[in-house]
């Protein structure tokens, strides 16, 4: 039977197989955090090396990890221990391990139940939602990159000779590469986390009538592993399915990671997985499955891994969609963000880009700005002239009292050389008037 908790129910389990003598795959089945790898090295080196990964993934008294960085960072620190494992013995020396993980984040009612996921190397993990099944990580191994670039048909990869060839792993370099994504998921879908002893075995077509088949995780998981065993078992085989129980069932259309939102994003540009450089673990080696240990020769180009431009890779996609959402969100912030600050700039250039004439008090002035103001733009005294109000005769001072607006700062200028010629001639006038 599965076990379950609130928000998910699983099933797991690994096997030695048929045909090896131990078992180099290593599980972890909580309900936050669910992990296999796949141990790779002689004299013992494949065993450890996916244990210390694991131990490293959930070391006890550690919270879970909350978020994806912290999920990548887990498998840093899963890298370091491998590494420093491999120093400290010998007989260790060129382990190496695949590791793929999905962690249970928060569910929320609209988009169901977050899922983080990573992965290095050849282990998969893959999604079984509205009857179909599809590999959401992408394979770093030497067949899935001669794929990915055009040079060997999938078919032709399942049967490859170099097929078991990873071209990313833990325990190779400090700077390990790591495919990290969101997958919002609802009730009801399912995921299944896997060691290359599965798929080497059982087709995905298999998988997916199983799961068709079968409801209950661990049914699912007893059934994947005895197929395996039917098709021969030569690698051991680890299977973990997990089944989201938490999140709404809503319509399709309303989540990320639905139809419509891939399409959008597969137009975007490529994303490097967060927290993660890239290429650094690239050249590294090719590692060769079943205790062979590091394997030269391989044609470096194809191991030259940057993460990047997975066309058509569900794993990539849904990293897409998760990045594409913030950066819609981002874009659309920026617009707005631009308009109001173009409509600021447009009507600061409306508010200031006039002068008029009026008084300041009792002394006549010419403004910047627009009588009364626009907005916060306030008119500012951009000339005090030597004119009072008493200095005007009344249909002079009615004039001023109109507020006479000019579109350049010498055009207001004008204005006033002229006033002041007709405040003189009309005191001249009354002078003469007077005298
Ligand atoms: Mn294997």
């Amino acid at each position: 039977m599965s076990e379950s908790s609130d928000r998910v129910s699983w099933g797991s389990r690994t096997d030695t197989g048929r045909v090896r003598a131990i078992n180099q795959d290593s599980v972890h089945a909580q309900p936050e955090l669910f992990v296999v790898a796949d141990g790779m090295g002689g004299h013992q080196g494949g065993e450890v090396a996916s244990a210390v990964a694991v131990s490293a993934m959930t070391s006890e008294g550690t919270p879970p990890p909350s978020n994806l960085d912290e999920l990548v960072a887990r498998v840093h620190r899963a890298n370091a221990a491998v590494l420093e494992r491999a120093e400290q013995e010998e007989e260790l020396a060129g382990m190496g391990t695949t590791l793929c993980a999905l962690a249970v984040l928060e569910a929320d009612w609209r988009d169901g139940l977050h899922l983080a996921m990573v992965n290095v190397g050849d282990s998969r993990i893959y999604r079984f939602a509205d009857g179909r099944l599809e590999q959401v990580s992408a394979d770093h191994s030497l067949v899935a990159e001669l794929v990915r670039d055009g040079h060997l048909t999938s078919d032709e990869a399942l049967v490859h000779p170099q097929r078991n060839i990873v071209t990313r792993a833990l325990g190779i370099v400090p700077d390990v590469d790591v495919d990290a994504w969101e997958v919002s998921a609802r009730r009801g879908e399912r995921f299944l986390l896997c060691s290359d002893g599965l798929v080497n075995e059982v087709t995905d077509a298999q998988i997916a009538a199983t799961f068709r088949r079968l409801d209950d995780p661990a049914e699912v998981v007893d059934e994947l592993v005895r197929l395996a065993h039917e098709g021969g078992s030569r690698d051991n085989v680890t299977v973990v399915v997990v089944q989201v129980n938490a999140g709404d069932a809503g319509p399709a259309a309303a989540i990320p990671g639905s139809a419509d939102a891939r399409s959008d994003a597969a137009a975007a540009a490529a994303v490097t997985a967060a927290g993660t450089s890239t290429a650094a673990g690239a050249d590294a080696a090719a590692l060769s499955r079943g205790g062979v240990g590091l394997r030269e020769g391989v044609d470096p180009e194809p191991a030259i891994d940057s993460g990047l431009g997975y066309e058509g890779d569900d794993a990539t996609q849904d990293r897409r969609v998760r990045r594409v959402g913030r950066m819609r969100a981002a874009i659309t912030v920026a617009v707005i963000a631009f308009v109001v600050a173009a409509g600021l700039v447009i009507i600061g250039l409306y508010a200031r880009n006039n002068y008029f004439v009026s008084f300041d008090e009792d002394q006549i002035v010419i403004y910047q700005g627009r009588p009364g103001g626009v907005l916060w733009f306030d008119p500012t005294i951009e000339v005090p002239t030597p004119f009072l109000r008493s200095d005007l005769t009344d249909a002079l001072a009615l004039e001023i009292d109109a507020i006479p607006e000019f579109g350049t700062l010498s055009e207001a200028e004008d204005y006033v050389d002229d006033l002041s010629g007709r405040i003189e001639s009309a005191s001249n006038a009354a002078t003469a008037g007077s005298g």
